[in-house]
């Protein structure tokens, strides 16, 4: 470990904007999951800090704009670099703040994300020759929105912060970074790293609760807000954003369905199928949320579940041998606790497994699978967003196709078996952004990723994701 741990509360006194380092008289605390306690605490931003802010991004942009696409890649790939040597303390502040497990932080989220950033800093927007007549020409071109505002949760900070920042950057534009005030520290890491490769007022980092993320939404001086959320925080920054008619892409909640055909491998499934829905200890936008397998297999299934359950370890993040970590806000533990004690009360048979190393304190919900409680129970109809997955039964293709569409979300789906035709009949039917046959949550820069229904407005990623952050401009010329 090369950070200096204990003097976080030093360490991210202030914030940047442009040169200048700014300390708040108000701050907020930073809570570890795994113990509840606070261990550190970072500036809370002021209307005034937002407007000097975007000020800073504003007078950045046309020089940032300026620049080739390639010195744009250059420095975002710098960056990436920057990371890289700083990964070791970027994986501590995450797991610190998150919880996750320590081995998760660094692999399958830092060195993922700064893959992530190298992979967008290669991406282009190429002009398209519309038409080339010997009488006339158009031309399709990509012009840069301005000063761009990105919002992120807590589940993912690196990952959902780099997702936004690189396409934003790469693009031409100047961003303002809001991390959850859950997890603020890596964010704030994230901009110090970046002094020095990016501009001044390029990419400000501003910490501050969902009032700094309303001020955003309502400022005259942002283009665009880029949003990763909950759909119903989701509803009231497509409210504020009408305001200036302000571009917006919304990546909001998901209660994705899994459906396991009657002649799945188990022993290959079972595994992802469990991590599936159990990797970052539930809090995971694409995690698998209902999980439908047919009678014939159901009981096999459920056993093969529980067992390998059972065999997994949660505990601090800081712990090697923990495998899941807490919950991540004491506000995410009270809901999914709420909707364990619906589950008991309406008699459905509830299984804890797995261990849970032994602790005073801390956002601990153990792995818990329901068998095959009512579809119109809590438990299947909300995204809990934590370690509990409801099994249920189906037996014909076209009721678990409309049980699984039965929903006001759209993010994700998967499918799980060996009958190719069947899984490719039922994928086309299932409605959601992005559904998987035999794996989950894979993604890639190149493959546009958005919700539908109240999962979501406009896409991320691929050609799509990065024409998100321009205004597509057209040049017709007489000959
Ligand atoms: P949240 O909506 O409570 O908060 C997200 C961010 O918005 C935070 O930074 C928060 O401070 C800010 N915020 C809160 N109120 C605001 C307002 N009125 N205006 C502007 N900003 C405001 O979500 P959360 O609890 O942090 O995250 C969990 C949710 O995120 C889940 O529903 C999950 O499914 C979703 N999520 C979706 C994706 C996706 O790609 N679709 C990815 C990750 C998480």
């Amino acid at each position: 470990m090369t950070y200096p741990l204990d003097r976080l509360e030093d360490r991210f006194s202030t914030f940047i904007i442009g040169n200048t380092h700014h300390r708040t008289v108000q701050r907020l605390p930073v809570i570890n999951p795994a113990t509840g306690l606070a261990f550190s605490s970072v500036p809370h931003a002021t209307p005034e800090h937002l407007n000097n802010a975007i000020a800073t991004a504003h007078a950045a942009f046309p020089i940032w704009q300026a620049m080739s696409w390639e010195s744009r890649q250059e420095r975002l790939e710098n960056l990436a670099e920057r990371l890289a040597q700083a990964r070791d303390e970027l994986a501590d502040l995450l797991t610190l703040e998150q919880g996750k497990p320590r081995h998760s932080a660094a692999i399958a989220e830092i060195d993922y994300s700064i893959a992530w950033l190298r992979d967008i800093a290669k991406q282009r927007l190429p002009d398209v020759l519309l038409e080339d007549s010997p009488h006339h020409q158009v031309r399709q071109s990509y012009a840069p929105l301005g000063v761009v505002g990105l919002i992120v949760p807590w589940n993912f900070p690196v990952c959902l912060a780099l997702w936004k920042i690189a396409p934003a950057l790469i693009t031409g534009n100047t961003a303002i970074l809001k991390p959850s005030p859950h997890t603020p520290l890596t964010a704030l890491r994230l901009a110090e790293l970046a002094e020095g490769i990016l501009p001044p007022g390029v990419l400000t980092v501003l910490t501050g609760d969902e009032m700094l993320g309303q001020w955003m939404t309502d400022h005259p001086g942002i283009a665009k807000i880029s949003f990763t959320g909950s759909t119903a925080t989701g509803r009231r920054v497509m409210a504020a954003a009408s305001h200036h008619l302000k571009r917006l892409t919304l990546e909001l909640g998901g209660n994705d369905p899994a459906i396991v055909l009657p002649e799945a491998d188990l022993d290959t499934c079972v595994p992802q199928l469990f991590w599936g829905a159990f990797g970052n200890s539930g809090q995971w936008c694409v995690g698998i949320k209902r999980l439908y397998v047919h009678d014939d297999i159901y009981l096999q299934l459920l056993d093969a579940l529980i067992a390998y359950a059972c065999s997994v370890v949660m505990g601090d993040g800081m712990d090697i041998t923990s495998q899941l970590g807490p919950l991540q806000n004491f506000e995410q533990y009270a809901k999914v606790r709420d909707i364990l004690d619906d589950c008991t009360k309406r008699g459905f048979r509830i299984i804890p497994c797995g261990e849970i190393a032994p602790r005073p304190r801390g956002y601990f919900v153990p792995v818990t699978l329901v068998d095959n409680p009512p579809d119109n129970s809590r438990v299947v109809a909300e995204e809990a967003f934590g370690p509990i997955l409801p099994i249920l039964r189906y037996r014909d293709f076209d009721d678990v196709v409309r049980r699984a569409n039965d929903t006001a979300y759209g993010l994700g789906a998967s499918i799980w078996g060996c009958d190719m035709a069947l899984a490719h009949t039922l994928a086309q039917r299932l409605d959601a952004g992005t559904v998987w046959i035999n794996e989950v949550y894979v993604h890639n820069a190149n493959i546009p990723f958005g919700g539908h229904k109240l999962s979501g407005l406009g896409v991320a990623h691929g050609a799509e994701g990065l024409s998100s952050y321009a205004n597509l401009k057209i040049r017709m010329m007489a000959r």
